[in-house]
């Protein structure tokens, strides 16, 4: 376990996408962004699709997928690619912190890699049937997030969140639930320096009892915009398991009206962004029923969806401005609870 970096810290992270077009200078700033908000494990900048930016190449080196007319299709066993994947985005914010004279100011990198569940719920079949269906697969898929998840560990990653938002859908299409606990213990051993983390939006209920079970220290979901997910989990797992959890204490897809009223010109997007109160109260809310030494703080979820409202960057300012809002909270809460355990 890795967990004593966070434990008792009250550290701040982001899932890991920004609305912005894709490209190295966007990435740089969207890393330069979560820095100046004071963002202690701040990601590269995730702003390619979370699936396709893994399918792709190893599409691209023949290892069990093809893309066709944009969809992806299993035309054989997924398997590790000779060439490492996604290593350059990692590198590159290695890089931009170190010439910029920001690395002193953050803690270590956050590295999201989509989950093999989540990648296998995108992979066709046949026209009906999808990957996610076929535990084989899924585990073949396990050993190619693994291997990912190495390249990062070597790298020089200090957080790799495995993002599966499809966990709770795998469920409920019956995917076993030691199949998916299978598939995790192979990615969570591809671990050895960073902190492994699992990123689950949606409804944690589901999923809740087979995460404790999991190797994963650091458990993540969002919270902000589905509160009932404050009963997924109680302290006494917690430390029973002795997990941290991720806290999303911001909303990361705010209302659409209100999104389309802010694009129209009708409305400020500050209306969207949290008060600073609003968000110390949440962080204490889950502090009292969790204790606050087990929570990381983080947004609900990557601020990618907001793109599509906006031709320019106003997705992205309001992404910027939540961190703010994030951290200064943050700031507060450890300064009331210091005299006890921080
Ligand atoms: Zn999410």
């Amino acid at each position: 376990m890795k967990v004593e970096e966070l434990y008792g810290k009250l550290r701040t992270t982001v899932i890991g996408s920004f609305p912005l077009p894709h490209s190295y200078e966007n990435m740089a700033r969207a890393l330069r962004d979560q820095v100046e908000a004071g963002i202690d494990y701040p990601c590269y900048g995730q702003l390619l699709d979370m699936n396709l930016m893994f399918l792709e190449p190893l599409a691209e080196q023949g290892c069990g997928v093809e893309i066709r007319e944009g969809e992806v299709w299993l035309v054989g066993e997924p398997k590790t690619p000779a060439k490492p994947i996604g290593l350059e985005y990692l590198d590159l914010a290695m890089e931009h912190l170190s010439k910029s004279g920001m690395m002193g100011k953050v803690i270590g990198l956050k590295v999201p890699v989509t989950g093999p569940v989540t990648l296998a719920s995108v992979i066709k079949v046949t026209k009906e049937h999808r990957a996610v269906e076929y535990p084989d697969v899924v585990l073949a898929l396990a050993d190619v997030v693994a291997s990912i998840v190495k390249g990062y560990d070597e790298g020089g990653a200090r957080i790799i969140t495995i993002d599966e938002p499809v966990l709770p859908y795998a469920l409920y299409a019956g995917l076993k639930e030691d199949v998916i606990l299978e598939a995790l213990d192979k990615v969570v051993k591809a671990f050895s320096r960073a902190i492994p983390s699992l990123h689950c939006c949606g409804d944690a209920q589901p999923v809740a009892d087979l995460l404790l079970r999991s190797g994963f220290p650091v458990l993540s979901h969002a919270f902000k915009a589905t509160p009932q997910n404050l009963e997924a989990y109680d302290r006494k797992k917690l430390e029973g398991y002795d997990k941290i959890l991720g806290l999303g204490c911001v909303d990361s897809n705010p209302d659409p009206q209100l999104m389309l009223d802010v694009a129209a010109g009708r409305k400020a997007w500050s209306e969207a962004v949290e008060s600073v109160d609003e968000v110390e109260a949440f962080i204490d809310k889950a502090g009292e029923i969790y204790g606050y030494d087990r929570l990381l703080i983080h947004p609900d979820c990557g601020f990618g969806g907001l793109k599509s409202y906006f031709k320019d960057d106003v997705g992205h300012l309001i992404a910027i401005a939540k961190l703010k809002v994030m951290v200064e909270a943050t700031k507060r809460v450890k300064k009331k609870v210091k005299t006890k355990a921080l």
